[in-house]
């Protein structure tokens, strides 16, 4: 666990495999982070960085990303337990026998899971706790007591307390979910 404040910062991650050498990351980025070694993109002054995902954003071949980080600030102690996931898409779990969750913090108060459904599936309406919804990636629709929403990758939705909700996958979806006992 890290003390407030100690906390090492991330930097983008390049897959020298996707990249193409294109170069618009480093025309892009504003604090010369990146550059060109051969046809590659490095993050060559690591220190630089100050982590706006233009790159991410610009890049034609998705050869960048940035990392998912759970920060989790506990009360008793005030320590700061900070965790890198390399690509939040390791914990999407795809299963033909129905949603396979990933929990990411866990206490009596808090559950914070990555959920993913594949084409067609669905999570049934079901009551819950106060929760929030924030979809990573794909199309699909969240039903809220009797109102069906349209949801993409962006969309977050808070669902109240004793609220019925359901979800339902149009194409491959992954979302963060936090639900507050
Ligand atoms: S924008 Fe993407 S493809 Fe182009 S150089 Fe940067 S990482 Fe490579």
């Amino acid at each position: 666990m890290a003390q407030p404040g100690q906390e090492e910062r991330p930097v983008p991650i390049i897959d020298a495999n996707r990249c193409t050498g294109c170069g618009m990351c480093v025309v892009v980025c504003p604090t010369d982070a990146l550059a060109m070694r051969g046809a590659i993109a490095v993050v060559a002054n690591p220190q630089a960085c100050t982590y706006t995902g233009d790159c991410e954003r610009i890049c034609p071949a998705q050869a960048i990303s940035r990392l998912f980080q759970i920060i989790y600030i506990h009360k008793e102690t005030n320590m700061i337990q900070s965790t890198f996931y390399p690509d939040w898409r390791e914990k999407a779990i795809f299963s033909s026998v129905g949603p396979q969750p990933q929990i990411l913090a866990e206490n009596e108060k808090l559950k914070v899971i990555v959920g993913s459904l594949d084409v067609g599936q669905k999570i049934p309406l079901h009551p819950e706790a106060l929760a929030v919804y924030h979809f990573l990636e794909g199309t699909g629709w969240m039903t809220v007591d009797d109102e069906r929403y349209p949801v993409s990758s962006g969309a977050t939705v808070i669902t109240p307390e004793g609220a019925k909700r359901g979800v339902e996958a149009e194409t491959r979806l992954v979302f963060l979910a936090a639900r507050i006992a």
